[in-house]
Order: C-alpha cells, then sequence, then structure tokens
C-alpha cells in the first residue's frame, strides 16, 4: 500500500546537518519533513563527541549541561618522541572545547526542528528520488512496511557518510582510499587522565591519522583512532594500531570499554557539486569533513542553517531551479571552501612524513607564539623561526 504526502521541504537524515536544516527550513515558513531512517535519533553513537564552543552561536545552538560531558581548557598534540604542546582552548581548533554527549545533542537538534514546527519521522528510510521534468520533487520511502511518496519542492539530503541520494541523483560521491580514514574508538571508563585537555597522538602509530583522548569526565573518555585506509590492509587493522596504543600507555589500559564503535569518515576535497534542481547535499553526505581533524559537526550544521534558508527561499519563491540552488552551492563555498583544500592539500603532505619530522614540527611549534592555532597560523608562526622545518609546506602558506 503506497500513502501520498506533501511538504514543502523533505530533508533526509536526522544527524546535526539534517536537523538544523530542518529547524531553519521550517523557520522560514516552510512545511517540513525530516526522516530519519534509525529507531532513535543520536543512537547508536559514531563520534569522538570532541566540539569546538565559537560556531554554536552560528547556528542558533545554545550550550547546554543536557549535552556536555566536560568542558576542556585546551588541547595537547604529542609527538612520537613524547614531546607535548599545549594549546588553549580559545586559540586550538574545531575539535576542542566541549567533549559532548552526542546522542543527546542530536536529539537536542532534533527537539529544535520540532519547535520551529518541522514534523520529524523516525523509522523511515528514504529508498528513492521523485523527479518532474529532471527536478527532483520528492523522495520514496519505506516506513514500518509502508510506502510513502513524499512530494516537496526541495529535497535536502543529510545522509552522513554512507550516503546514496547523491548517487542517485547523479552526483558522483565516490571517495579514493587514501581520502577515508577507518576510525575505531572505545570510552574507557576508570582511566587515569587529565580530564582538562584532549589529547591528540600523531605519528606511525596511526598511519596517515591521529589518535584521541577526548575526556568526558574526570575517568572516563573517548580514546579512538582514525587512520587512512590506503594506508592499511583492512578496517580491521584500525583496532589493531589502537589496542597496541593503548596497551603501551597504562593510563589509558587501566581503563574498562563501555563502548566500541568502529565508522568511516571522509578526508577528501568537497565534492564539485552538491546541488541539482531541487535537491542540495549537506554535511558528511556533501563530504564536508575537516580533511586533517575529522571533524565534520561544525560543517554539517553551518551547511544545514545555509540549505535550509535557501530552501526558504526556493518555497517562497516557487523556484527550485539550478540558479537557486546555486545560492547554497555559493554561500557554503564562500564559508569553508578555502580552509577545506588547504586542509585537504596539508592531510596529503603530513601523511607522508615520517616520525623524526612530527617530533621536529611538535618541537618547533612549541616555540614559537601564535594567535590561533590554525593549519595557516601554526606554518606561518613555525616559518618564522624554524623555516627549514616547514620547506616542504612552503607551498600552503
Ligand atoms: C569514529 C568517528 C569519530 C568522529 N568524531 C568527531 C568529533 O569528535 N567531532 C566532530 O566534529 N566530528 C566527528 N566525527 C564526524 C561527525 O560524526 C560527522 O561529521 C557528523 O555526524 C556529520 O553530520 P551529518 O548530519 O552530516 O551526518 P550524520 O550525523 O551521519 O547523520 C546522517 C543521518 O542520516 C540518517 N540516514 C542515512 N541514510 C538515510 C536514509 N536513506 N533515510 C533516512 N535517514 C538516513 C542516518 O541514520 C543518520 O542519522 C566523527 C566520525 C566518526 C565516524
Amino acid at each position: 500500500m503506497k500513502m501520498e504526502m506533501s511538504y514543502d521541504v523533505v530533508v533526509i537524515g536526522a544527524g546535526p546537518g539534517g536537523s538544523v536544516a530542518a529547524k531553519y527550513a521550517a523557520r522560514s515558513g516552510c512545511s517540513t519533513l525530516l526522516i530519519e531512517k534509525r529507531q532513535e535519533i543520536g543512537t547508536p553513537v559514531r563520534c569522538g563527541e570532541g566540539i569546538a564552543k565559537r560556531w554554536l552561536d552560528d547556528v542558533g545552538i545554545e550550550p547546554s549541561s543536557k549535552w556536555i560531558a566536560n568542558e576542556v581548557d585546551g588541547a595537547r598534540i604529542i609527538s612520537p618522541n613524547g614531546t607535548v604542546l599545549e594549546v588553549d582552548e580559545s586559540k586550538a581548533g574545531n575539535e576542542c572545547g566541549y567533549v559532548i554527549h552526542r546522542d543527546i545533542f542530536d536529539m537536542s537538534l532534533a527537539q529544535q526542528a520540532a519547535a520551529a514546527g518541522a514534523e520529524i519521522m523516525v523509522k523511515t528510510s528514504a529508498t528513492g528520488l521523485i523527479r518532474d521534468d529532471g527536478i527532483i520533487a520528492g523522495v520514496r520511502a519505506r516506513s514500518m512496511g509502508k510506502e510513502l511518496v513524499i512530494r516537496s519542492s526541495v529535497v535536502i539530503a543529510a545522509d552522513g557518510f554512507e550516503s546514496q541520494v547523491g548517487r542517485w541523483a547523479g552526483i558522483n560521491t565516490n571517495l579514493k582510499p587514501k581520502d577515508v580514514d577507518s576510525c575505531y574508538e572505545y570510552t574507557l571508563a576508570g582511566v587515569d587522565i587529565d580530564s582538562r585537555y584532549t589529547d591528540f597522538f600523531i605519528g606511525s602509530i596511526a598511519p596517515g591519522g591521529y589518535i584521541w583522548m577526548f575526556p568526558k569526565g574526570e575517568d572516563i573518555a573517548n580514546v579512538g583512532i582514525g587512520v587512512q585506509m590506503s594506508k592499511i590492509r583492512g578496517a580491521g587493522e584500525a583496532k589493531m594500531y589502537l589496542d597496541k596504543f593503548i596497551s603501551r600507555h597504562p593510563e589509558f589500559s587501566k581503563g574498562k570499554p563501555i563502548m566500541e564503535i568502529a565508522g568511516g569518515v571522509s578526508i577528501s576535497p568537497p565534492l564539485d557539486r552538491t546541488t541539482v534542481p531541487g535537491l542540495m547535499l549537506v554535511g558528511d553526505a556533501a563530504r564536508m569533513i575537516d580533511p586533517v581533524t575529522g571533524g565534520g559537526i561544525y560543517n554539517a550544521c553551518v551547511a544545514g542553517r545555509i540549505a535550509g534558508e535557501v530552501a526558504g527561499q526556493a518555497v517562497e519563491q516557487g523556484d527550485s531551479s539550478q540558479q537557486m540552488m546555486d545560492r547554497y552551492e555559493r554561500r557554503w563555498r564562500e564559508k569553508m571552501e578555502d580552509h577545506l583544500y588547504r586542509n585537504y592539500m596539508m592531510k596529503e603532505k603530513i601523511a607522508s612524513l615520517d616520525d623524526a619530522t612530527f617530533d621536529k614540527l611538535v618541537y618547533a611549534m612549541t616555540q614559537v607564539d601564535m594567535d590561533r592555532m590554525t593549519t595557516l597560523e601554526i606554518l606561518r608562526a613555525i616559518k618564522k623561526k624554524y623555516p627549514e622545518v616547514v620547506k616542504e609546506f612552503e607551498e600552503f602558506m
């Protein structure tokens, strides 16, 4: 049995990108439906749960004790020989500030979408797209055994790393193995940590990636790894690298795993195209993850806001053309494309460094003053004092 429905905007996927998109679409007066294939938004968690503070305001998110597990003072980067660079939170990049309960965070963003007027359906999977004269005009979905035909003026696809919607729309979302990180993470209870810092361990312990320790409390932390797929034989190897690392660190190995997760993140350049008439791709589905850090919550939320606002304009003007969708394309690219490209090239370079060079770089960073710890600022600062250490990175400065 088929059920016909009709909305101005349908959003696929209730991760951060989708919920923020649904909130802003609903706020601009559109009848909005947010569909999520899982039975519970935010669960199971597949995330290190580290976010920065300063962008939350941009997407209308108020910090809340409901989802903040721990507020950190800064980040530490630890080189292969144990040299530690300490960075104050106010200078750090996008993965430092709060360690969150991601399940509650995602749920609260969905609540905000609902409060703005969006309808939400869980246990509802998009299975295809509807087209009218070449323009995307809705979504086919399945919900508890029922086939749904949901007509809409605009579709926003925020269906995550494993996105299919982009492909259905004819957008090439393929990733090369070198542009994917295979991740594994434990939440360890009973660890002996300094919960004021997030820690990043770099070098051959995590080929092409890094190991993170994000403290969720005094004695509980997410300890995880991201390893470049092209540098390992299979996804299981990420866990092997992590287990080896943990076994050599008594402060972590005394902890007991209360959660174990595996997942992939794209560390690619952003897609050449994230829209077709009537459809916008948001967040991980559009490959908006930062290729150096693997963090993607911020970019997903920012793009979600822009997509929701553009959807509002499209509906108001009765125009879902490519020209209208280009407004989204332009706005998100202005906001983050340069940074994503620079960090992509940087990731390529970093993946080729040996442990001795990491040691030199981290040591050099401890010797210079920086206002902000962006990759660009780091390189510029090191260059002033140790030009020979960053010779290989000249092209990024
Ligand atoms: C191990 C790991 C650690 C990470 N750590 C961090 C971190 O510390 N900080 C950070 O910023 N980022 C981190 N990330 C990345 C971050 O999780 C993502 O960038 C972020 O979730 C992107 O949000 P999104 O809304 O684009 O996609 P998602 O959060 O993946 O949401 C997509 C949603 O779409 C739903 N969906 C998929 N297909 C369909 C369908 N056909 N129909 C209906 N619903 C569908 C999914 O169920 C899901 O709920 C990590 C990722 C991994 C794997």
